[in-house]
């Protein structure tokens, strides 16, 4: 197989040991004579995969037994809901930053359900940069503050979280969890889908703070509430069972591989290559995003114009350097650089962008 390096923003790329587990595994899985894709979310076999998944993420990040995680269905866009769902009764409030499209969304489908604020924004600037801490206006009887951590989009990044001990701190860490060392004990509820760093799109790994849980008003019905689910260890309903076997593996695959301090060390390095070659080009590529608010996982620029830049994306696909295109919303370019992505593809990237300067 010749294989692409895929810069697509998510799904996106997965480690080739994974993916070559997961042919070993998918018709007969550890010799029991069936698939895994066959098989009860409540045998054995899965319950020691869900377990191992949960224990592996317990250990990676740093969770202590105050928390729960849970494997849900419906993507990180079912948590925008189910967060106010969960931790906003009547009458309360909630604080939202507003960072890019993944925090518009959020507070939209808040807002359907209870009161919810606009805390900060930089929308008045694209959302090229995150806000400072000082800008930040907190209501002082909100229920939580919701941020996103990294914005796939904008290619923006919070480098250091507020700090709100009184209330809690929910962040939508979609595209960067485990990308780096995160203090767990500040946030009150993390929520990710997985399509980004952790494996396949299907499943949606939520960490919260058990007390969080016991807030949820009588209304939200029983499959949208996270007690319901803590009590079922996830398997209420049919949890996404392919999905998280390869999130299992990948989580494998992290730990053998040095765990999240060796990744944030190759993240840092792989980001830095192509910031420095953006910096290096005397403006034939302009960064999107002020310099204290990169994103080590999406790197987003652009050129002169966009027939420059659609240029660029096919010459790049043409030496396998896939999936460079920016979202639809923003244009330019944008390369996906999430754990999984290797450095060798990084660098032919780099080594591109130099030359297509040069004959540009
Ligand atoms: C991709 C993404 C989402 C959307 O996830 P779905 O699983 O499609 O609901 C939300 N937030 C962030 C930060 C994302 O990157």
């Amino acid at each position: 197989m010749d294989r692409k390096f895929n810069f697509n923003p998510g799904p996106a790329t997965l480690p080739l040991e994974v993916l070559k587990e997961l042919e070993e595994n998918i018709v007969d899985y550890s010799n029991i004579g069936m698939s895994i894709l066959e098989i009860s979310h409540r045998s054995e076999e899965f319950l020691d995969i869900i377990n191992t998944a949960k224990s592996l993420l317990r250990e990676l990040m740093g969770i202590s037994e105050n928390y729960e995680i849970l494997f849900l269905g419906g993507g990180a866009n079912l948590q925008f809901a189910m967060v106010p769902l969960n931790l906003l009764k009547p009458g309360e409030k909630a604080d939202y930053i507003i960072t890019g499209s993944w925090s518009k969304r959020a507070i939209k489908e808040a807002k359907s359900i209870g009161e919810a604020v606009v805390a900060a924004t930089t929308e008045d600037v694209n959302f090229r940069r995150i806000p400072k801490l000082e800008e930040i206006k907190f209501s002082n009887d909100a229920q939580y503050v919701h941020i996103t951590s990294n914005n796939t989009i904008f290619g923006t990044q919070w480098r250091t979280f507020p700090d709100i001990s009184h209330i809690p701190l929910v962040a939508d860490m979609s595209s960067d969890i485990l990308s780096r060392k995160v203090d767990i004990r500040k946030f009150g509820l993390i929520y990710a889908g997985a399509q980004k760093n952790l494996g396949p799109a299907g499943v949606t790994v939520v960490i919260i703070r058990k007390d969080l849980a016991e807030r949820c008003p009588e209304s939200t019905p029983p499959m949208l509430r996270y007690k319901t689910h803590i009590e079922k260890d996830s398997l209420y309903n049919t949890p996404p069972v392919f999905a998280i076997y390869t999130v299992k593996l990948v989580l494998e695959w992290l730990k053998r591989n040095g765990g999240v301090e060796k990744i944030e060390e190759i993240n840092r390095r792989k980001a830095t290559l192509l910031y420095e070659a953006i910096d290096a080009s005397s403006g034939f590529y302009q960064s999107t995003v002020d310099k204290d608010s990169r994103s080590l996982m999406n790197v987003t620029f652009r050129l002169q114009d966009e027939d420059l830049e659609k240029k660029f994306i096919k010459e790049a696909a043409s030496i396998a350097l896939f999936g460079l295109k920016g979202h639809r919303s923003v244009g330019g370019i944008r390369a996906s650089i999430y754990n999984a992505f290797p450095i060798e593809g990084v660098e032919r990237l780099v080594d591109f962008m130099h030359r297509f300067a040069k004959t540009h």
